[in-house]
């Protein structure tokens, strides 16, 4: 299982019958909320009428009454006013009363899976069956939380990529997901299983599991034939793992260089679960592609990932929710994870404070599945507090994380030619991110999926 503030690796131990009993509860309010059936694609024309638009955030421009023309599953025109072409089959949106931006993009989630006190005993008990279809659930409250793409960086490879595909084909709604499946990890790390007894420890260490920099060649190939869009690894140690091995450098400086080629070399990007700053600057010289967490970062750091352009996925939202969890009175982790909680997450705040300041490019990620799925938009708050603006961090979770995920023309704009992917709020999210925290309408490739 996965978690990976937190447990990247160890995919398989995270959700609970709990969690999926909590789930239906919260499917069924959902449904009643969603007023509108979803709509296939290609079912004619829909006029979109906007009160304030946000295309681009990239811009910052705000626009007033205007008129959004979707045709299947793309945006054809931006019009001014509000207009709705010949009556008859065209469907007509009224967004009025509302702020409309591009779908969110979160780069950093686990969605077949969610932290509970029975996370461990789960992840030797539920089937990858199991854990696709508790992330059909997860993806759909995700969905209707504002994000329409997701990377998912950390799940057993059987059922992400089979939650992937179904989202891709319509069948299971759901964010659009880019899938690493399996961490990249060292035995022993955090990736790996951590804390069962011998036998049990040698059925769960899987293929993604290495030493030594031929091994982990290895490791990278076989995660890209089995079907991963990006390849993950856990630079060094992690929170939620159950091992007292620390935060620190994992891999080899060697294994980094072989791991990065590797995965260059068959055209996927790599980004690494890192805290500890020794495993941080490995990486970053090591041409690793993005950070994830990059709790202890120092000015070194900085100046690495300025020189190579490198960006920061902060989760402040797991380093928030694990140092609660460990300093409750309901305390569920094991005295490792407990110790590394209670050291790594109030660090988090300040880290994206001087990150920010040293102009490192951070793109928007949450690592849910820690904390709850379709709360994802609480990073926006911890973000600001942190010293971003307002539409600074709009910008990560659209154009910033687009940009991350190389998808810029796939995601987080809206313009002619692109995907229809909006949702709307009340509100100023430019003046109060927490508005983003209560989505209101939902479409994604012209789908409505939401409608309060
Ligand atoms: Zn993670």
């Amino acid at each position: 299982m996965v978690q990976d503030l937190f447990l990247e690796g160890f995919v398989k131990f995270i959700t609970s019958l709990v969690a999926a009993a909590a789930l239906l509860a919260a499917t069924g309010v959902a449904a009643q909320s969603s007023a509108v059936t979803p709509v296939s694609p290609g079912a004619g024309t829909t006029f979109v009428h906007v009160g304030r638009l946000l295309a681009d955030p990239a811009t910052g421009v705000v626009q007033r009454d205007k008129t959004l023309v979707i045709e299947g599953n793309q945006v054809v025109e931006v019009r001014d006013g509000f207009v709705s072409g010949d009556a008859g089959e065209a469907r007509i949106v009224d967004l009025r009363d509302s702020f409309v931006l591009p779908g969110l993009i979160d780069s950093h989630v686990h969605l077949t899976g969610q932290q509970n006190p029975n996370a461990r005993l789960e992840g030797v008990t539920q089937s990858d069956s199991d854990q696709a279809m508790l992330g059909a659930g997860y993806a759909r409250r995700t969905l209707m939380a504002g994000f329409t793409t997701v990377a998912d960086l950390g799940a057993t490879n059987e059922s992400i990529f089979a939650l992937r595909d179904a989202v891709r084909r319509g069948d299971v709604p759901g964010p659009r997901i880019i899938a690493s499946g399996e961490a990249v990890s060292v035995h022993g790390g955090h990736g790996d299983i951590n804390g069962y007894r011998e036998d049990i420890m040698h059925l769960f260490t899987g293929e993604s599991i290495c030493s030594g920099a031929e091994d982990c060649m290895r490791a990278v190939r076989l995660q890209v034939r089995s079907g991963a869009d990006i390849i993950k690894i856990t630079a060094t140690g992690g929170v939620l793992s159950n091992t007292a091995a620390g935060l620190g450098q994992q891999f080899s400086d060697g294994e980094l260089a072989a791991i990065v080629g590797a995965a260059h070399r068959m055209g996927r990007r790599v980004t690494a679960h890192a805290h500890g700053v020794d495993g941080i600057n490995a990486f970053l010289r090591a041409g690793g592609d993005s950070i994830e967490h990059g709790t202890y970062l120092d000015d070194e750091s900085i100046r690495l990932f300025r020189r190579e352009g490198t960006w920061l996925v902060p989760t402040l939202l797991a380093g928030d929710f694990v140092a609660r969890i460990a300093s409750g009175p309901d305390n569920f982790f094991t005295p490792a994870q407990t110790a590394k909680a209670l050291e790594a997450g109030p660090r988090m705040l300040d880290m994206v404070r001087r990150a920010h300041a040293g102009g490192v490019r951070i793109a928007f990620g949450t690592d849910s599945g820690v904390s709850a799925h379709g709360d994802n938009a609480q990073e926006f708050a911890l973000l600001v507090r942190a010293g971003m603006t307002p539409l600074e961090a709009v910008q990560s979770a659209t154009v910033g994380a687009a940009a991350h995920l190389r998808i810029s023309q796939e995601a987080g704009r809206l313009a002619p030619g692109m995907p229809a992917d909006l949702i709307a709020v009340t509100g100023d999210p430019l003046t109060d991110v927490t508005v983003l925290e209560r989505v209101r309408f939902v479409m994604k490739g012209g789908v409505v999926y939401r409608a309060d």
